[in-house]
């Protein structure tokens, strides 16, 4: 067995003392605890990374966002000045990007007041280097909830499946939620709690009931798209998001740990692994709604950048490059695209969240 990670010593000390947590606690404590967490200590994407995300494959993925933006902005009344948020920003790629783009139309260029939520002081210092010859400035944040008030388009890239997920397991005497604990050989295990969860099934979405035994289902608290969905309604704006899921809530344990490129066991090395489980579109959508919201989509992200012209992007491009620079854009265009396991067109989906008055029939304004 390997050595344990830092913080696989500190959960056995807090699991010794306070019990077993929730696997959302677990996996908050993995990826943001204050000296120990996954996005606290490191720079995890891109080739020498853990993972590769669509705006580190090509700039036409920021281009194209921006230029969705700027039609976002003149559907809202082209209101002056709008905040351009971004959720998880990673290196500030998509960003640099989409400001690059918005070019195009400089009065929303030049009405935009650029604020990033993000937690990671490494990724931080990155987003900063990235976004320095933009030219525009720039406020972080920890959390939604100190955005300014006023106007705002949000952007969140693969954002929704780092938040934290609580999972529970249907078993012959109703569901349990399930808890990350030690064996007697001090080994993070999985475990239920013994108290079962009241009246859970009646609240899962109909089309799942009645549950199997053995069943799992998955959440996230609605925290983040309640706040989100509250500024849309009373100040105007819209929200991208952008994640890999299921589009109808379904079962399943989705919980997954990626280690240099390779699948992991969550529980393995706690800590030095990323962790993210699906989203589940259809609770964030029915979230927002009830916040007053409008949900549009969700629509595959293949659909949604041909839809906005990634073709003519990636031909415009191709017609200034070298056959080597072809090939690259031509990779990228599938892998951006294409269906398949190996690329993201068909796994990853985009969800816009819309204030009610604009009116949005479609994810594209
Ligand atoms: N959007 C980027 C990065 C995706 S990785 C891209 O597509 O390349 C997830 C990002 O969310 C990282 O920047 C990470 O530090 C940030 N993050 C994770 N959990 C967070 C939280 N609870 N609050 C704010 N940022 C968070």
């Amino acid at each position: 067995m390997s050595e344990p990670t830092p913080l696989a010593r500190e959960l056995r000390r807090i699991l010794a003392t306070e019990g077993p947590i929730s696997v959302a606690d677990y996996m908050a404590l993995c990826l943001a605890h204050p000296v120990h967490g996954y996005y606290r200590t490191r720079d995890p994407l891109g080739a020498a990374g853990d993972f590769v995300t669509a705006p580190e494959v090509s700039q036409m993925f920021g281009e194209l966002l921006g230029l969705w933006a700027a039609g976002v902005w003149q559907r809202m009344g082209a209101p002056h000045p709008v905040v351009l948020a971004e959720l998880g920003p990673g290196r500030g790629t998509l960003m640099a990007d989409a400001l690059r783009a918005a070019r195009i139309v400089p009065a929303f260029r030049a009405a935009l007041a650029v604020h990033l939520v993000e937690i990671s002081p490494a990724l931080r210092r990155r987003q900063q280097e990235t976004l320095a010859a933009s030219g525009v400035a720039i406020a972080w944040h920890d959390d939604v909830a100190t955005l300014p008030e006023g106007p705002l388009i949000v952007f969140a890239n693969e954002f929704f499946d780092a938040l934290p997920v609580h999972q529970a397991v249907k078993t012959a005497d109703g569901w349990h939620e399930r808890m990350v604990g030690l064996d007697e050989s001090g080994r993070l295990v999985r475990a239920l709690d013994p108290a079962p969860l009241p009246r859970f099934e009646a609240l899962l979405p109909a089309h799942l009931r009645p549950a199997p035994v053995g069943a799992v289902f998955e959440w996230r608290s609605d925290a983040v798209v309640t706040e989100l969905a509250r500024r849309l309604v009373r100040f105007g704006g819209a929200a991208l998001i952008v994640d890999y899921g299921h589009a109808p809530s379904a079962f399943g344990d989705t919980l997954q740990a990626v280690r240099g490129h390779a699948y992991a066991d969550p529980l393995e090395a706690p800590g030095e692994a990323d962790l993210t489980a699906h989203v589940d579109f259809a609770a964030i959508a029915a979230a927002a709604e009830r916040a007053g919201a409008q949900a549009l989509g969700p629509v595959t992200q293949g659909e949604f950048l041909r839809r906005l012209g990634i073709e003519l992007r990636a031909a415009r491009l191709k017609a200034s490059a070298t056959p080597a620079q072809r090939e690259a854009i031509d990779a990228a265009l599938l892998r951006l695209t294409g269906g398949g396991r190996e690329n993201m067109g068909e796994l990853f989906k985009v969800l816009v969240l819309g204030d009610p008055r604009l009116g949005l029939t479609d994810v594209i304004p």
